[in-house]
């Protein structure tokens, strides 16, 4: 009781929402039924489950009523009610004085980065869960009147949003949760019943539950209403939402408009921006289910983030169960919104039972299957596909390593940029246009920097005319070794040692022979800074490149290694050198060891900066550099 201080965090979450979600202002209305629904749904869950609760009476509804108030925003007030599972004294504090979830902090940090983009503002609201504070936006006051289902007494909390709030004992008649907004001059427009159910409609149709808007008609009308009377004239009460559970409506009966609206009220969805692809599905026979999946069209902004925040809420026979279970799809398949909705579970699974639940398992599988299924049909509409690859390529891929049994799929999904292409093509599509008689799939790895398709390493395919694969996206050198073949063909990096050798001409092999007392003297200079000297058949224009040893990895990989913090090991990269080159062929004839020690260096330190590796020792390359250029120009 009494006074308390936010904590900091609040206090500057508050002011962040207040300032940069401005525009964006009526979702408060948005946030404040999803909490009203939120918590009917927990209450109707217990009365279904747990003895304690099974005698409660429990009529959900949820009821918005405004007053209006004297002149501009002064005394208007708008209030939110709902008949759920309310919260107590320590839930009051816990929920509404810190910010308990982890999330919040990086929500506070994405907000900042993205005040100037704009744009994803309204989606973190939602993803973060810090949407009861968007009330402070319209209202210069709030106070919240909750009784907790199980308790006899109930509790006022209040704030102005400005660093403290109180909680006092108060009284409740039933038990539930209502918010009353003490709305501000800004927040005055909403005290209207045109406005309140536009926006009921527009964001919170779908949920489960009646909503009902209260409003008072002047006295003296003479209209039939079934409101009672009131000082100032007769209330009437309307249902405003549809209160369908939208996915249990069959699709011949649902129109476009009311799945995206549906997306839009399911609160990870940016209104703006309808789903890149939605998905409905009912199976009967021996599981009986309904899913209902959306694609965003933009990824969610935690997609990469390990405590992301699953987008697939669980239903049991229309129930609630929870929207906090990342096992219900597979992770790389997190960027998914939507609903489950099983009429096998029992109501009260528990999260461990959840997650070995052979039903689950079952309908999981088969949601897979279809979404990979729908994904394969999107890849005739080139455009829609393209932006899908842009949001969620790299997460697909993941799918190539987590998940085996859907490999084939997904190698028909995942897109690559080819030295012989605009833009990207399918493994089906390099195929295609293989050469009758090519022995394999070649690709070349390395960061985007590095600019690949400009790599000395892809002289030789270019000169026989091959195809390569560009995967410069940090996650393919991990992820395409894995994987070994496509259909019949083998998957062939051409950063290793091996690939190149069936490549070189009968003219190749005989002036490597050539240079061996060469690659000898390289090989003293260099030392331990590389695996081996070895002549190279890949290079046509230039004099040199590294490559890794059969399965070691490349370098550039093991710079990304490095920089997550993972300890690569020490692999030395396979210095190549090009037996043809004038440069090369120079060398071979000299005998002073200060040219043949800074050449080696120099055709070492180059290679590596072509494959986007940093320099360890920058400083004694530009004085090699320099010793060259002086003996040049002198
Ligand atoms: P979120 O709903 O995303 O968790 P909020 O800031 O909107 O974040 O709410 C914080 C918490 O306060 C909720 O998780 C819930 O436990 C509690 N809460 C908010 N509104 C209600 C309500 N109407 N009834 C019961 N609990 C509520």
């Amino acid at each position: 009781m009494g006074k308390h201080k936010f904590k900091t965090e609040v206090s500057q979450l508050l002011d962040l929402i207040i300032h940069s979600l401005y525009s964006h202002r009526e979702i408060f209305l948005r946030e404040l039924v999803s909490n009203a629904s939120d918590a009917l749904d927990k209450l109707r869950y217990l009365t279904l489950t747990d003895d304690d609760y099974k005698g409660l009476p429990f009529v959900p509804r949820v009821d918005v009523s405004f007053s209006q108030g004297g002149e501009g925003g002064d005394g208007k007030i708008l209030t939110v009610a709902d008949s759920g599972i309310g919260m107590s004294e320590k839930e009051l504090t816990e929920n509404l004085g810190t910010i308990a979830r982890s999330g919040t902090r990086r929500f506070l940090d994405e907000l900042t980065k993205s005040k100037d983009g704009g744009g994803a503002d309204t989606n973190l609201i939602g993803q973060f869960g810090v949407g009861f504070y968007s009330a402070f936006m319209v209202a210069d006051r709030v106070e919240v009147l909750t009784k907790r289902a199980g308790e006899s007494g109930a509790w006022r909390w209040s704030s102005d949003g400005r660093g403290q709030y109180e909680v006092a004992e108060a009284e409740r008649d039933g038990v539930g949760t209502t918010v009353t907004l003490f709305l501000n001059e800004d927040g005055g427009e909403y005290a209207s019943q045109w406005q309140i159910e536009a926006i009921v409609k527009k964001y919170s149709n779908h949920i489960a539950y009646p909503i009902y808007l209260h409003t008072t008609e002047p006295q003296g009308d003479t209209d039939q209403s079934d409101g009672k009377e009131t000082k100032d004239g007769k209330e009437k009460v309307e249902q405003i939402n549809a209160a369908s559970a939208l996915w249990t409506r069959p699709k011949s009966e649902l129109s476009e408009e009311d799945y995206v609206e549906f997306y839009n009220g399911l609160g990870h969805g940016d209104e703006e921006e309808p789903p890149l692809h939605y998905v409905h599905t009912r199976a009967e026979g021996t599981l009986e289910y309904t899913t209902l999946f959306y694609i965003p069209a933009k990824a969610p902004p935690d997609l990469y983030y390990a405590d992301y925040r699953p987008g697939v809420k669980l239903y049991v026979k229309r129930v609630f169960i929870t929207d906090d279970e990342k096992e219900l799809l597979p992770t790389y398949l997190r960027f998914v919104r939507g609903v489950i909705d099983s009429e096998d579970l029992p109501l009260n699974v528990s999260r461990e039972i959840l997650q070995q639940n052979r039903t689950l398992a079952a309908i999981r599988s088969a949601s897979v299957k279809k979404l990979l299924g729908e994904l394969q049909t999107l890849t005739n509409n080139h455009e829609r596909y393209d932006a899908f690859i842009e949001q969620y390529g790299r997460p697909l891929k993941e799918g190539l390593y987590q998940d085996f049994a859907n490999r084939d799929a997904l190698l028909e999904l995942v897109r690559f940029r080819s030295t012989e292409q605009e833009g990207l093509t399918s493994l089906a599509g390099y195929v295609e246009r293989m050469k009758e008689d090519q022995k394999a799939i070649y690709y070349i790895t390395g960061e985007r920097s590095a600019n690949l398709a400009a790599s000395p390493l892809l002289e030789v395919y270019r000169s026989q005319g091959l195809e390569v694969l560009i995967m410069d996206d940090e996650i393919d050198a991990f992820v395409i070794p894995s994987v070994g073949k496509y259909q019949d063909h083998e998957l062939k990096s051409v950063n290793r040692t091996d690939t190149a050798d069936d490549l070189g001409t009968e003219q190749s092999k005989e002036k490597a022979k050539e240079i061996g007392p060469l690659l000898r003297r390289i090989r003293g200079v260099l030392g331990d800074q590389v695996k081996d000297v070895k002549a190279s058949a890949r290079l046509s224009d230039s004099p040199s490149c590294v490559v890794a040893d059969e399965s070691d990895p490349t370098a550039s990989m093991q710079a990304v290694l490095k920089a997550m913090g993972q300890d690569a090991g020490e692999f030395k990269p396979v210095l190549e050198i090009n037996p043809s080159h004038a440069i090369v062929e120079k060398l071979r004839d000299t005998d002073d060891d200060d040219v043949i020690a800074d050449a080696g260096h120099l055709l070492l330190e180059q290679a590596m900066l072509i494959e986007g590796v940093a320099l360890s020792d920058p400083v004694a390359f530009a004085q090699r550099l320099n010793r060259f250029m002086s003996r040049a120009l002198s």
